[in-house]
Order: structure tokens, then sequence, then C-alpha cells
């Protein structure tokens, strides 16, 4: 099962992955943690992506296009993957249809998590988040200790593009380039639209009767 999570920033695609990963087995594939990891190991492309990922505007397509290409071609998935924060624009849509079509392959559901502006504000600028990857909120879903991850221990951190300037250009730029792409998706009859504004695990329900469908 090849599957795409598509929806704003703060929409919970990052949560919901998690889960989805667990449970159907695919691998997560995140473009945002790819090219953060870059900024961190301070590597060419890091270097490239920093100062766009700071402002919150887009990487340019080129470099995501190499990302994917090669991440898609890894072993892991041969027999499906979720991808999280990619496409967000037409050609890199258009960019991995055509790698699934040279390899015979489709995208067989694009899961729309919809939530309205004022609530992804409100979820954006709480964020906090560990280098393990577990994400919290500081008033939805506070770590256990002030700051500290229940998991491994770390000091949580905002992310740069979580604050309110870069937010605000965040969720433009997410109209603009990456809304479009709700039509392209509904057009091929793939596009599956989901409540956002729910409670997690509640989410987490309405994607596996989607998701179910594909899973064989
Ligand atoms: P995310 O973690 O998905 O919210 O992504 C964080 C930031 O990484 C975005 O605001 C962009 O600057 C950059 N980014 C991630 N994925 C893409 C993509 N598919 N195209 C362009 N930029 C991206």
């Amino acid at each position: 099962m090849n599957i795409i999570l598509l929806g704003p920033p703060g929409a919970g695609k990052g949560t919901q992955a998690k889960q989805i990963q667990e449970f159907y087995k695919l691998p997560h594939i995140s473009t945002g943690d790819i090219l953060r990891e870059n900024i961190n190991n301070n590597t060419s492309l890091g270097l490239k992506a920093k100062s766009y990922m700071s402002r919150g505007e887009l990487v340019p397509d080129e470099l995501l296009i190499t990302i994917i290409k090669d991440r898609l071609s890894k072993k892991d998935c041969e027999k499906g993957f979720m991808l999280d924060g990619y496409p967000r624009t037409i050609p890199q849509a258009d960019a991995l249809q055509m790698i699934l079509t040279e390899s015979g392959e489709i995208v067989d559901a694009v899961v729309n998590i919809s939530v309205d502006d004022e609530e992804l504000i409100k979820r954006l600028s709480g964020r906090r988040m560990c280098k393990c990857g577990t994400s919290y909120h500081v008033m939805f879903n506070p770590p256990e200790k002030e700051d500290i991850c229940n998991t491994c221990n770390g000091k949580l951190y905002q992310r740069d593009d979580d604050r309110s300037e870069a937010i605000r250009n965040r969720l433009n730029v997410y109209k603009k380039q990456t809304q479009p792409l709700i039509n392209y998706y509904d057009s091929k009859k793939i596009l599956r639209t989901i409540d956002g504004s729910k409670e997690i695990p509640q989410i987490f329900e309405d994607i596996k009767k989607v998701l179910d469908e594909y899973d064989q």
C-alpha cells in the first residue's frame, strides 16, 4: 500500500503517521524530518534548505524530488510506503507519479487531514519537540516534567518554524502551493478527507477505516 498524508502544518500528520507506521508496518517518510536531519548534520543539502525552512517557505522542488526519488528506491519501500509532507506542490506530485510509473506502481490513497486555521495556529504555537521525534503541546499534551521528554528524558525545544511569524507564512504557503493538491488527487478519485479536529485516537480510527480498504 502506497499512501500520502496531506494536510496543513499542524493537522497532526506526524502524530498519525507514527501510529500508521506501527499498525500497517509502512515506512514513514517525512521530508521535513529528512531535511532537519541534514541541517543537524551540516550536509550541503541541509545548508541549502536551512534558510527556507526557518522562514516557513518551501525548499525548492528539485531538491525535494531528488530526496524522494532516492528514498523511495530503498529496500524498505518495496512493500509500500507512507509519505508525510511530500508532495507539497503540483510539480512534486507530477514527479512522484513519474517515479512510481517507472516501477509500475501507483499512489493507492491520499489521506487529507482537515483542520481549520484557528485550531492550527493554537496547535503549532504550543508545540514542543524532542530530538527523539516525540511531540508535545504545552496545553493539550504536556510532558510529565516541564520541558522534558517522557520517552527519552531529552530537553524539549520549539521548532524555529513554529514561531508566530513563520507559522503565518507556512499557512499562506500551504494555501497557495499545497492546497491545489486536494483537487489534483480528488480528480484522480484517490482523495479521502478526514476530520482532523477530533481527538487523536478517534482520528486514527477514522484513518484505519479508510486504509483497511487498501491493506491486503
Ligand atoms: P514539516 O516537518 O513537514 O512541517 O516540514 C518543515 C519544513 O520543511 C517546511 O516548512 C518546508 O520548509 C520544508 N519541507 C518539508 N517537506 C517539503 C516539501 N515536500 N517541499 C518543500 N519544502 C518542504
